[in-house]
């Protein structure tokens, strides 16, 4: 079994690589370890815990804002079983839709757990302990991530639980203490807030969300607190022991004095470490680096041996399933001989919480620290006649431009379908807009884009018509 490419891992960065080499008339083989192809985002990652966070929040609208509406309803309840199955059927559909894609771009999927013999020879483990030989031109690695843990906290599935576990619990938590103010973590802290539990968030870093815009995070965090998460920032996590159903956390507070929390659940979201164990990288001279765990590429996403890629989680950058696909797509087409580019300024942000969180480009403090000068054009949503109709108050646009030629450095928005409206922002830098372009160009009415072109019109001149 000789092919062109082999690619290693079946995730966003796997599969779409795997199809965009087809499509360039390679010839393709694709290793998942795993029954079902899509990797973690698919499987473990996006797709389920949108699928609770749309449930969740179908959830708490019917108890909490319907009545706003005029909508009454009798005998709410959740059936938490039937969110777990309906979720699962979303990943099901999903996943076997990758495998329909694999067969029509007649790309062979081998099972089994992929390792290196040589720089082109993969051994295939499958489940039964057999092994298969292939060979590969060129050898794509995109074997993901897995979630970190932290070296003094025993992770037992149960009680102290990831991500992965979060998704397929089985009752909702009584009270939930989330290790872990990241993306991950308040996405499915807000899932089980909305469904009733208590959800005390402990962050080492004294904010939310805090690679984002400051702003992103303080606005993120009053909202989350309206719907009764509790903040624990600038703490220190010590340890966590469970006796029966109850874990205890313990952690210092900003003065160092020792506090603790009880609860039934403890998850732990403190990041995702790349993954790269049984892949056989000593046998090729490939190293990973110390922190983090990531295969070292050049531009062309090639690592220290010849032919050999490297792209997605397991590769330095945001640990985003987008992120992962654009590289897909370099990597094959470079194979291919062509000359894409990835411009990563340019790779979106979101938070799935509600409201939705995004941002593009640069913030505030990276401006300010690479010391240009900027204007900033901000908008709220309570301005937004889009946003009274729905009920949708919170938040804003921010839209940072250039002082001297206005061009749009970033992107930072907290609202309704933030995560959709960012693509205007992107599109918006791609083609190296100014604010003044964006504020000139028609935009619905009503629709929450029309704040994105309110705050470009702040930015220029200052001249929001709605504030
Ligand atoms: C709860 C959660 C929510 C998320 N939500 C979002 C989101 O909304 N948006 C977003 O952009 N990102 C999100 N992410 C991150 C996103 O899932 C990852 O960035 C993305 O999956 C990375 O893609 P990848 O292709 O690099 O690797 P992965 O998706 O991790 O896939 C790697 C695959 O390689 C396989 N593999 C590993 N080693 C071997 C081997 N030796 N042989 C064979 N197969 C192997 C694994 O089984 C896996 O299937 C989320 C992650 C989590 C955990």
């Amino acid at each position: 079994m000789q092919y062109d490419v082999i690619v290693i891992g079946s995730g966003p960065g796997g599969y779409v690589a795997a199809i965009r080499c087809a499509q360039l008339g390679l010839k393709t083989a694709i290793v998942e370890k795993y029954n079902t192809l899509g990797g973690t985002c698919l499987n473990v990652g996006c797709i389920p815990s949108k699928a609770l966070l749309d449930s969740s929040e179908h959830y708490h609208n019917a108890a909490h804002t319907f009545t706003t509406h005029g909508i009454k309803l009798d005998n709410l309840g959740i059936d938490f079983g039937q969110m777990i199955k309906r979720k699962q059927e979303v990943v099901d559909a999903n996943t076997s839709g990758i495998t329909y894609l694999m067969k029509k771009n007649k790309i062979d999927v081998h099972t089994g757990v992929g390792s290196f013999k040589d720089k082109n020879t993969i051994n295939v483990k499958k489940a039964d302990g057999t092994d298969t030989e292939i060979t590969g031109t060129n050898v794509i690695i995109a074997t993901g991530s897995k979630p970190s843990a932290l070296p003094f906290l025993k992770i037992d599935k149960k009680r102290i639980i990831t991500s992965t576990e979060a998704l397929t619990l089985t009752e909702v938590p009584k009270h939930l203490v989330l290790i872990g103010g990241g993306v991950i973590g308040l996405e499915l802290g807000s899932v089980y807030a909305r469904l009733g539990a208590k959800v005390s968030v402990i962050e080492y870093m004294d904010s939310i969300i805090p690679t984002m815009d400051k702003a992103l995070g303080r606005e993120l965090q009053k909202v989350l607190k309206k719907l009764g998460m509790e903040f624990y920032l600038g703490h220190k996590v010590t340890g966590a022991t469970v006796k029966g159903k109850e874990v205890t956390v313990t952690f210092d507070n900003p003065k160092g004095e020792k506090q603790e929390l009880k609860g039934d659940y403890c998850l732990v979201a403190v990041g995702r470490v790349a993954y790269t164990d049984n892949l056989g990288l000593d046998k090729i001279g490939i190293t990973v680096e110390e922190r983090g765990r990531k295969i070292t590429v050049n531009d062309h996403l090639e690592t220290s041996v010849k032919g050999v890629y490297a792209i997605g989680d397991v590769i330095k950058g945001a640990m985003l399933a987008h992120k992962a696909e654009d590289e897909g797509t370099l990597v094959a087409e470079i194979i291919a001989g062509q000359k894409p580019h990835i411009d990563y300024n340019l790779i979106p942000g979101v938070v799935y919480t509600w409201p939705e969180v995004a941002a593009v480009g640069q913030t505030e403090e990276q401006l300010k620290a690479a010391g240009v000068k900027y204007k900033v054009g901000s908008f709220p949503f309570k301005a937004s006649g889009r946003a009274r109709a729905s009920g949708d108050l919170d938040g804003f646009v921010k839209v940072l431009a250039d002082a001297t030629t206005d061009e749009i450095l970033g992107v930072h928005m907290i609202g309704p379908r933030a995560a959709d409206m960012i693509a205007e922002a992107v599109v918006a830098m791609e083609y190296r807009a100014s604010a003044e372009d964006i504020s000139r160009m028609s935009h619905a009415h009503p629709t929450y884009t029309e704040a994105m072109r309110e705050a470009c019109l702040a930015a220029t001149d200052n001249r929001a018509i709605h504030i």
